[in-house]
Parts: C-alpha cells; structure tokens; sequence
C-alpha cells in the first residue's frame, strides 16, 4: 500500500517554535511524520507540503493547489491533514478527484500537545484509507463520512452526519 499525506495546515501542525520572543502559534513539520515514526506502519508512505496555512486563511487557489495535488499524485490513497474550521468546503473540491480514496483528518488541539486527538484521528483515517471506496471523506471524532455526508456542529464542534445527531 501506497499512501501520500498532504499537509495544508491547521492547529495538527501547530507548535511554539521559537525559544525567544515567541507568542503565538506557528504551524511548522507534518505531524504525521512524527506519529508515523512512533508506530512501524507497514506501508510506503510520503508526506508533502502543499500549504502551512491556518483553514480560515485557506483561499481558492490553495484548495486548487490542494485539488492539483491529490490529481498529479502516484498514489490512489491520500490521506490530507487539514484546519477543521474549513475541512469540509476543501473536501468538497477535492469531490472532482476521480478514483483515489481521499481522506480529510486534522486535529483539536496541536500533535505537539499531550492531549492531542492527532494520533487518534490520523489512525482512524489510515484504517478507514484501507477498506473505503474511491471517494472522499472527512475522518474526524472516531467518525469517518463522505464530504456530502457531513456537518459541523457549531455548539461543540463536532463533525456530525447531515441531519442526525451523534
Ligand atoms: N482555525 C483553525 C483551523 O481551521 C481551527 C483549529 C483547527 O485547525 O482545527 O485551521
């Protein structure tokens, strides 16, 4: 199995850098470099860097970028770490991508944090990459959806299924 990650962004990347006069986040290795090497995945793997960008600064041209990459790529399965914030209008792009499993995932709290849900969600994205038909899906808390399937809620931020509650 051949998988290719895509990073854009968003808080799975985040960290504090800088050991001086650093205040803020900056969004800086693939996390899933790190998970990756934590666990013997036994697959083939390759990370790329489309975009470092927090979702809500994510314009039209980055996701055409993101959409060119998952087109070009080798690999029929993509996994893309991604801002929650505006995962699903990206994963709806990338619906034109024809016969490659493509999974959205990110994560609450930065890979970099002790409680992170990084490794939780980026685990069940590569299990789900596994078994699912071309398509895409967003894999976020436990749950995995087609991109036309899902919803956020907006008062405990949860991705839900359209329509239905948990
Ligand atoms: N504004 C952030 C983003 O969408 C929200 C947190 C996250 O990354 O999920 O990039």
């Amino acid at each position: 199995m051949n998988v290719l990650f895509l990073q854009t962004g968003g808080t799975i990347d985040k960290d504090y850098p800088r050991l001086t006069r650093g205040f803020a986040f900056e969004i800086t290795m693939p996390a899933v470099k790190r998970i990756l090497s934590r666990v013997s995945p036994i697959f083939n793997y390759t990370v790329k860097t489309v975009l470092r960008k927090d979702s809500t600064e994510i314009t039209d041209k980055d996701r055409q970028n993101i959409l060119a990459a998952c087109i070009s790529a080798a690999a029929d399965k993509i996994i893309v770490t991604h801002g929650t914030d505006t995962m699903i209008e990206t994963a709806e792009v990338l619906a034109r991508v024809p016969d490659k499993v493509i999974i959205l995932t990110g994560a609450m709290r930065p890979e970099k944090f002790s409680d992170s849900d990084a490794p939780f969600n980026v685990g069940v994205a590569i299990g789900a990459l596994q078994v699912l038909r071309p398509g895409v899906y967003v894999a976020m808390n436990g749950r995995v959806y087609s991109w036309d399937k899902i919803a956020r809620d907006h008062t405990t931020g949860q991705f839900v299924e359209k329509g239905r509650k948990k």
